[in-house]
């Protein structure tokens, strides 16, 4: 075995999407199974594949492009509007884009009229959190221009939370998209097919049964991927929440003293780093680093360990009150959270091993 490797249990993300799944149907949901989180890993798709959703999104065309070529068949949504530059790869490798531009719009619909094909999107509205949307009052307008672009179909809205400016989705916010959509269908003067209700944020919303009827599905990654909904990041009921671990081996255990010895300046990050003084302690640096992880997203699984930090390449953990003698070689595991996982998939410097059932 070589270090450091994340550890993928497919048969948990299988057993997660089921649940998800499940639980969205009760609410006359439909899931869209998002799988942006680990650059699109190939394997993690197919184990989505077995909740039944009803399309799979990524923010980036690469990631659907290899999607397609392993030979998936059914809908593709692309999460991030493509670039202007972009527009005729968009086209290509997908069938759905989310979009807040009608210059977007209009360059999807030239791309797709010059293959002959038609692009489906969804406008997204901003709610309050500020990333991605059209403002509401100016939904019903811009849609209106977009449903008039030849090669585009305008196949519904959208709206994303939680993510910007970690605004909670709430029943209100969910009722605001619905109006939003009868006066976008008064506009263009034809029904939705669809109301994209947001991300795994939304899922307590789901839990209470508090999703109104009408919103048609939601986008879910952190939800199958970490088994946690993304407002307060508890496990859903019946998920598995480490289906994705880390591995990592030591390099040097040494007792020493937790705090540093000098006049203190700036770390290796230009922050100014603050210590407690714990005496002398045992200290393990791991062979991995900010350059493949976010240290802060770590749950040690080892009992007694913790994380002090990192810098590039280095993982500086206290090894005092461990319950196994950890020594030079000893592997350590972590539980990741959302942004150490993001990091720890996009690194090439660490392995991914799909454990076998
Ligand atoms: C990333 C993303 C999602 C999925 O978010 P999770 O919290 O992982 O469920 C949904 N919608 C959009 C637009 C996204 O960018």
């Amino acid at each position: 075995m070589k270090y450091p490797c994340m550890s993928i249990d497919v048969e948990k993300i299988r057993h997660n999407a089921v649940t998800v799944s499940r639980l969205l149907a009760a609410s006359g949901l439909r899931f869209v199974a998002v799988n942006k989180a680990t650059c699109g890993h190939p394997e993690v798709a197919r184990a989505m594949l077995e909740g039944d959703p009803l399309a799979v999104a990524d923010s980036r065309i690469e990631n659907l492009r290899r999607l397609r070529e392993s030979g998936y068949k059914g809908e593709t949504v692309l999460l991030r509007a493509p670039s202007p530059s972009r527009c005729a790869e968009a086209v290509e490798v997908v069938d759905t884009s989310l979009v807040s531009e009608v210059a977007i719009a209009a360059a999807l619909g030239e791309a797709a009229r010059a293959r002959g094909k038609e692009h489906k999107v969804i406008l997204m509205v901003d709610l309050g959190d500020r990333r991605e949307g059209v403002l509401p009052e100016d939904t019903p307008d811009v849609a209106r221009a977009v449903a008039s672009i030849l090669g585009v179909r305008l196949a519904g809205i959208g709206t994303n939370l939680a993510c910007y400016g970690a605004v909670i989705p709430t029943r209100e916010k969910m009722e605001e998209l619905l109006e939003v959509k009868e006066k976008v269908e008064e506009a263009v003067g034809f029904p939705l097919e669809r109301v994209s209700g947001g991300n795994s944020a939304n899922i307590p919303l789901v839990l209470r049964g508090e999703m109104p009827r009408g919103i048609t599905e939601l986008r879910l990654g952190e939800s199958v991927i970490l088994g946690t909904e993304a407002a307060e990041r508890t496990l859903i009921p019946g998920c598995f929440g480490d289906a994705f671990t880390l591995h990592a081996e030591a390099i040097e255990v040494i007792t020493k003293p937790s705090m540093p010895s000098g006049k203190i300046g700036q770390d290796a990050f230009g922050e100014v780093p603050v210590f407690v003084d714990r005496g002398n302690r045992k200290r393990a640096i791991l062979a991995i680093g900010r350059q493949d992880v976010d240290p802060d997203g770590l749950t040690p699984i080892d009992k007694g360990v913790t994380v002090l930090g990192a810098s590039s390449d280095h993982l500086i953990c206290d090894v005092e009150d461990a319950e196994e003698d950890v020594k030079v070689g000893s592997v350590l595991s972590f539980v990741p959270n959302y942004s150490a996982l993001l990091r720890l998939a996009t690194s090439p410097y660490v392995e991914k091993v799909v454990k076998k059932p």
